[in-house]
């Protein structure tokens, strides 16, 4: 009997230690504390950078006030994917406030940053709310991430017809008119007005462009065509036009050359040295470096040229007296700071840094180089308050990569080139790795794979009344 009652007896020790942890974990929580005194750190942008930044100081006697214009952190290496179908925007989108609900000396607000008084120590906010007026938020320390915007290079008339990809509404106004164009061609009789809906052109051979030539071949060749009846999807053009001597100019020219061949595999023509010098609504003008131009009719183009940094950056650098760019980057001294104002620290896309010689720093736009900048702010944040010295900040390059379609990328890491599957699978665990949220990785992740296996994408709704043109998520370009 004794041998029968010490296992049931543990059985039930065990039931109950768990019903308590559930009921402990699901009990109401109470209201929230004010936040603790101490230092005060304001954070602008919980991009890649900013939310490093706060991450980091989760757990450090500061009160971290973080101020984004929008009420989350947006993923977007993989805006592409909701802008050809593949992702739901729900999946690379985190509320700020659910990623910052445990820490108790994070509060977020949202609201959009104008002025900064640096002799103040004050930055004011206009929240994107009627009715709610303009708010100033006092720091002791200022971190400030903007990101970037999409330059058109003097011609911001030619978002109209091609917008980019940088920010959720723009994405869904890409995914809007890419299928929209499959159902055109499918309803349109005239030739060569079908060929004009079946061709898209991608402006900008970067990652992004590649990227996003890369998914459109990929929809029209592998997702669609038993989806349409009256015409071949995968019929038309898919041109990537680069101004440059080659795609993918970041990478060296043998992983350039792996990028044209992967692309060119997919149906995807690249097209380089050709200048876009006017956009409008049924396609695209081309100058040669001879000066000779040729249309292209398009219905659909998609913008990923040029970057110009976000406006914080302009008026930072205006109540600074601090250098810009031409692409509007604010100059930073080598530890992040601006110059007379060890109190405020700009990083990200949005910046350019000193190096200690008195030069610039050749530092790419890109994710890791940010969050490496955020975790360096929050670390200067902690040395000080600490009273240690601050080294300045230093990029460590882990490597390069860019990812085409299924199963095509190309790698540069650790001077190690590789293209092909490889370099898709390190591509797709590191985005999956990265990506906020452990729900979002699953669902990502589960995603990717049944379409890796169906060919399919779930996220193909045209939403709204496409007949008059009003429908969801069409929002002018974002700053
Ligand atoms: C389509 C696309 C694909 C990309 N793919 C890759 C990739 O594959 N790999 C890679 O490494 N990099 C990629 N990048 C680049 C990468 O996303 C950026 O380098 C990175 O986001 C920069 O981080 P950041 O913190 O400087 O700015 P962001 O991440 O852009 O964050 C800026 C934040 O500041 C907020 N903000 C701006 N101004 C204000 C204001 N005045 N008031 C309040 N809030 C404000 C914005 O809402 C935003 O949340 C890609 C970029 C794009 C657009």
């Amino acid at each position: 009997m004794d041998d029968l009652l010490a296992p049931l007896l543990g059985l039930a020790v065990a039931v109950t230690i768990v019903v308590a942890a559930v009921l402990l974990i699901r009990r109401p929580r109470s209201p929230r504390s004010p936040l603790p005194p101490g230092q005060r750190v304001v954070v602008v942008g919980g991009g890649f950078g900013g939310l490093q930044a706060v991450m980091k100081l989760r757990r450090t006697p500061v009160e971290v006030t973080l101020i984004d214009r929008r009420n989350f952190h947006l993923f977007q290496p993989l805006v592409y994917q909701v802008a050809t179908g593949a992702l739901s925007p729900g999946e690379i989108a985190t509320p700020l406030r659910a990623i910052f609900k445990r820490a108790r000396n994070v509060r977020v607000l949202l609201g959009e940053v104008g002025a900064v008084d640096l002799e103040r120590q004050v930055v004011s906010v206009q929240p994107p709310i009627e009715d709610l007026p303009a708010l100033e938020v006092p720091y002791d320390t200022l971190i400030v991430a903007g990101g970037s915007k999409y330059s058109y290079f003097g011609n911001p008339h030619w978002a109209e017809h091609a917008p980019e990809i940088k920010s959720l509404e723009r994405a869904l106004e890409v995914r809007y008119r890419i299928l929209r164009a499959f159902e055109a061609a499918e309803l349109e009789t005239d030739p060569a007005r079908r060929a004009e809906w079946l061709t898209f052109v991608v402006v900008g051979a970067g990652p992004t462009g590649a990227e996003m030539a890369g998914q459109i071949a990929e929809l029209a060749r592998d997702t669609l065509p038993s989806n349409f009846r009256a015409m071949d999807p995968g019929a038309g053009q898919i041109l990537l036009v680069e101004a440059g001597d080659r795609v993918l100019a970041a990478f060296p020219p043998d992983l350039s050359a792996s990028a044209v061949r992967q692309l060119d595999n997919l149906g995807v023509t690249s097209v380089v040295n050709e200048m876009v010098v006017d956009i409008e609504k049924a396609g695209v003008e081309l100058q040669a470096p001879d000066g000779t131009t040729r249309h292209v009719g398009a219905r659909t183009v998609v913008w990923a040229a040029g970057v110009a940094a976000a406006s914080v950056a302009g008026r930072l650098a205006e109540a600074a007296g601090a250098e810009t760019d031409r692409a509007g980057r604010v100059t930073v001294e080598p530890d992040l700071t601006l110059a007379g104002h060890p109190d405020v620290m700009a990083l990200g896309d949005m910046v350019r840094v000193r190096s200690r010689d008195g030069g610039m720093q050749d530092l790419p736009g890109v994710a890791p180089v940010a969050m490496q900048q955020g975790r360096y702010a929050a670390a200067v944040v902690k040395r000080r308050l600490a009273g240690k010295p601050v080294k300045p900040f230093r990029y460590i390059d882990k490597g390069n990569l860019a990812t085409i379609g299924r199963g095509r990328a190309v790698a540069e890491i650790k001077g190690l080139h590789f293209g092909g599957p490889l370099a898709w699978l390190l591509w797709l665990g590191i985005h999956i790795f990265y990506l906020i949220g452990f729900q979002n990785r699953l669902l990502v992740l589960l995603r990717w794979s049944f379409s890796f296996v169906t060919r399919g994408r779930g996220a193909r709704l045209l939403t709204g009344d496409a007949a008059t043109g009003s429908r969801v998520g069409v929002s002018t370009p974002q700053e």
